[in-house]
C-alpha cells in the first residue's frame, strides 16, 4: 500500500534524518511509528504526502511512485492529523470538516449527513457543536474534530502525528479507544506516530521502532514482547 525503497533524507543543513529506510505498510493496517524525539518520525510522515522530498530512494502508494500523482489527488487521498491542533480558528466546526469534501465537490446533503455521522462516531453532539468555533470546544473535543476532519473525504490513508499529545490521560484513553474502533469499522491504512510505548503497543497491528534515522525493529506487539 505504502512502500519506502531505500529512502534517505538529508536536510539542506546537512542533518541526515533518515538513512536507507525500507518499509511496507499494508492495506488496512494500523502501523505505529515510535522512537525518541529527532529519530525521523515526522520526516517519514511528511514524505508520504510530499511535504518533504526524499534525497534518495522512492516512495510508492498503490505501487505508483508518489511523484507521478497529481499533488491534489495525492493529498485528498491522505488524511493528515497533526500534533498541534490545526483547525481553522475563524471557521465553524462544520466548515472545518467540509474543506476537502467541498474541494471534491460533494453534494451538500451528503456532506451534512457525513458530518453528523462522523461527529456521532467520536461522541460529539452534532446539533450542539457543528456551528461552534474551535475556541468554543475543549482541547479534547478539538482533537476529535482534527481526527474526523482527516476522515471526512474518505481517504485511503490516514497519517496521525502524535494526535493526542495535548490531551489529559482520560481523554487520551478515550481517543485511543475511538481510533481502535474506527480502524475496525473503516479498515483504513493508518500510520500513527507516538513516543509513548504503551500507546504504540496498544494501537498498532505492527510497531515500527526507529532510532537515529533507521528502523531498529518492525513487528507485531506480541512478537516485540516475546523478543524485545
Ligand atoms: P517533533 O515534535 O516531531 O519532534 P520537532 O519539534 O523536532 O518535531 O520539529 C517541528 C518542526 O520543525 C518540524 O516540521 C521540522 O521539520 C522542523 N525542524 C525540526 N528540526 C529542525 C531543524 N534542525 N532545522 C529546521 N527545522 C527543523
Ligand atoms: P521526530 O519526528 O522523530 O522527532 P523529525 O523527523 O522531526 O524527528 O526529525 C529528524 C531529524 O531531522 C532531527 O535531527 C531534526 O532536528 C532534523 N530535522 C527535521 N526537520 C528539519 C529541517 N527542516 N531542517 C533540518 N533538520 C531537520
Amino acid at each position: 500500500m505504502i512502500t519506502f525503497n531505500d529512502v534517505t533524507k538529508t536536510y539542506p543543513d546537512g542533518t541526515t534524518a533518515l538513512k536507507n529506510i525500507n518499509l511496507e505498510v499494508q492495506e488496512g493496517e494500523l502501523l505505529t511509528l515510535i522512537g525518541p524525539s529527532g529519530c525521523g518520525k515526522t520526516t517519514t510522515m511528511k514524505m508520504i504526502n510530499r511535504l518533504i522530498k526524499p534525497s534518495e530512494g522512492t516512495i510508492k502508494i498503490h505501487n505508483k511512485d508518489i511523484r507521478d500523482y497529481n499533488i491534489h489527488e495525492l493529498r485528498w487521498n491522505i488524511g493528515y492529523v497533526l500534533q498541534e491542533i490545526a483547525l481553522f480558528p475563524h471557521m465553524t466546526i462544520e466548515e472545518n470538516i467540509s474543506v476537502v469534501p467541498e474541494m471534491k465537490k460533494w453534494k451538500k446533503k451528503d456532506l451534512s449527513n457525513r458530518i453528523d455521522e462522523l461527529m456521532d462516531m467520536v461522541g460529539l453532539d452534532a446539533q450542539k457543536h457543528r456551528k461552534r468555533k474551535p475556541s468554543e470546544l475543549s482541547g479534547g473535543q478539538q482533537q476529535r474534530v482534527g481526527v474526523i476532519r482527516a476522515l471526512a473525504a474518505d481517504p485511503d490513508i490516514i497519517l496521525m502525528d502524535e494526535p493526542f499529545s495535548a490531551l489529559d490521560p482520560i481523554s487520551r484513553e478515550q481517543l485511543q479507544k475511538d481510533i481502535r474502533q474506527l480502524q475496525q469499522e473503516i479498515k483504513k491504512t493508518i500510520v500513527f506516530v507516538t513516543h509513548d510505548m504503551d500507546e504504540a503497543m496498544a494501537l498498532g497491528d505492527r510497531v515500527c521502532l526507529m532510532k537515529e534515522g533507521v528502523i531498529v525493529q518492525l513487528d507485531t506487539p506480541q512478537n516485540l514482547i516475546l523478543h524485545p
